[in-house]
């Protein structure tokens, strides 16, 4: 097919200023990298966070986005687990060194030397971009671009926060319930866990969402749930929600944060935190994530809550996300 030589960007100049709509060249794969054709980028949290500032390391310019689904136009000559024409997905982790100690260990989403797409590397906030092929997924047939792309990270880090809270839970709490809390959610319903879904105090709408898509009980994060909690997953950036959640787990109970970023958690007696429960957080992703939660999703079968926006409504996305006014996730539909 013929790749144009331009293309539309919606570009962050510097932190804190509206993304602008910039005529940028069409990317040009190395012997590593895909040409990616973008159908959809789903919009993160954690696109808010570098465009807040802060997550204070992005490359400037920058193209934000890293939930991104599109065809392969091009590829480079290393390349051989991709064709032409093919699906792809690409990911947050964008590249690692393979080298360091934690990469040795299996621990990649540790790495010393990583890059991010739409962080570090330009993003899906545009017609096309580049990516490493070695971190590009194929995607699930069953879903179309728009429905994959929250689940190439509110999916999978919302998966690994959900796996790091341990196997033998039964009754697990979800603190911020958007678009990571709505798909993990549901692959804990389908393990037959008891979800308990917190929202903003007296947003009803999101708790009777939360309810639809099977949690036993749902509520504002300033209540205590009917019973203790085996483990809790925290997506919203807010400190003292460490703490709530702490108050609301049983004996042994662990409250994992699946975000980048958090307000600063406040200081609480060790009483909450005794008797063996733990607090964790989630750094990015590893590519063993992905492959497993990209198994599992069409078999729940995970349905994602979505709200599309054109790529020139990119800062009109940001906003609404900001303002919890997204129910579900955020999606940028860019090829017609
Ligand atoms: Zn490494
Ligand atoms: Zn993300």
């Amino acid at each position: 097919m013929e790749i144009p030589e331009k293309m539309h960007a919606m570009v962050m100049e510097k932190p804190g200023f509206h993304l602008v709509d910039t005529i940028l060249p069409v990317p040009r794969p190395n012997p590593d990298q895909v040409l990616v054709q973008i159908n959809a980028c789903g919009v993160c949290r954690t696109d808010l966070h570098i465009f807040d500032g802060e997550l204070t390391h992005p490359k400037l310019q920058l193209v934000l986005g890293h939930e991104i689904a599109g065809k392969v136009v091009q590829v480079g000559e290393h390349v051989a687990n991709f064709r032409v024409g093919e699906r792809v997905g690409v990911p947050w982790l964008g590249y690692t060194d393979g080298t360091c100690a934690y990469c040795r260990r299996g621990q990649e989403n540790l790495c010393d030397h990583p890059e991010f797409t739409g962080y570090t590397l330009n993003g899906g906030y545009a017609e096309y971009t580049v990516a490493d092929h070695r971190y590009c997924f194929p995607l699930p047939p069953s879903y179309t671009d728009t429905e994959v792309a929250p689940l190439l990270c509110a999916g999978l880090i919302g998966y690994r926060t959900y796996r790091l809270a341990g196997e033998n839970i039964e009754r697990v709490g979800i603190y911020g319930f958007g678009a990571a809390a709505h798909i993990i959610a549901q692959v804990a319903v389908y393990q037959g866990k008891q979800v308990y879904a917190f929202t903003r105090p007296g947003d009803t709408a999101t708790q009777e969402f939360a309810r639809r898509l099977g949690a036993v009980w749902a509520g504002g994060s300033d209540d205590m749930p009917p019973v203790l909690l085996d483990a809790a997953l925290v997506f919203a950036p807010v400190g003292p929600l460490m703490v709530s959640a702490l108050r609301a787990t049983a004996k042994g109970g662990i409250v994992v944060s699946g975000g980048i970023h958090m307000s600063d958690i406040p200081a609480f007696p060790y009483d909450l935190l005794w008797e063996e429960r733990a607090l964790k957080s989630v750094a990015n992703l590893t590519r063993q994530d992905a492959i497993e939660f990209l198994e599992i999703a069409p078999r729940v079968p995970v349905k994602t809550a979505i709200e599309t926006f054109p790529l020139d409504q990119a800062n009109e996305a940001l906003t609404r996300l900001k303002n919890g006014k997204i129910e579900g996730a955020g999606v940028l539909v860019i090829s017609s």
